[in-house]
């Protein structure tokens, strides 16, 4: 089965500051209200998954957080669903200290950037949740070497367990090498299970011995 997904810029932070510092507190809810409308027009026209990005969630503490944006979040995630359709979500930056309330989200993938740590989402989520992430976007994935993402890959596995999905910390930036994202590609691959394309895997390992599927060192 083919998934399609899309994305939400949802912003929660950045409305609420603009409602704190305007003094509009309707027009900036609105705008928060609208979000689960702007999630049915996305499924609608056929997204399976819908990401949701709160990029600035963690520039505020646990507290405030939990009491403000929370809530507008649940009610995304809650609204998707009703429309059945799976949700991820992804928060820029270091959310060590909203890993759980995230986890109490519901939603099917939480996508962790690189500054948190996948064993610490792992042990506040539980075994349960589907994480997603987190390799250093720029300083490895841009900045290093294909060895050095087969590296980061096998510590991610590590760390994540079972009920993982590979993929960068954070967008992909500008610059990065095409053979790095290749890399990423085929150690994502290669990790995989009975992948149909397993045969055509080996015969690429034996050429890029980066992305095998055995971590560097054993084990
Ligand atoms: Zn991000």
């Amino acid at each position: 089965m083919a998934l399609h997904s899309t994305h939400l810029n949802f912003g929660s932070v950045r409305l609420l500051s603009v409602q704190h510092l305007t003094g509009l507190p309707g027009a900036s809810r609105r705008s928060l209200d609208r979000a689960p409308g702007q999630g049915s027009r996305h499924v609608e026209a056929g997204a399976d998954i819908i990401g949701i990005g709160d990029p600035a969630a963690s520039l505020v503490g646990p507290r405030i957080y939990r009491d403000f944006v929370w809530p507008y979040e649940k009610k995304l995630v809650d609204g998707l669903h009703s429309m059945d359709a799976r949700v991820r979500l992804h928060i820029c930056g270091n959310t060590r200290l909203l890993l759980e309330d995230m986890g109490r989200l519901g939603c099917e993938i939480v996508d962790i950037d690189s500054l948190v740590s996948l064993a610490e989402a792992r042990q506040k989520m539980g075994p349960q949740q589907v994480l997603l992430g987190n390799i250093d976007p720029v300083r490895v994935l841009r900045d290093r070497t294909p060895e050095s993402i087969a590296a980061a890959v096998a510590e991610c596995h590590r760390q994540a367990g079972p009920a993982y999905i590979l993929g960068a910390g954070c967008e992909v930036p500008r610059g990065t090498p095409r053979v790095n994202l290749l890399a990423l590609a085929a150690c994502a691959r290669s990790f995989a299970p009975g992948l149909a394309d397993a045969v055509t895997m080996s015969a690429h390992h034996q050429q890029h011995p980066a992305c095998s599927p055995e971590p560097p060192g054993g084990a």
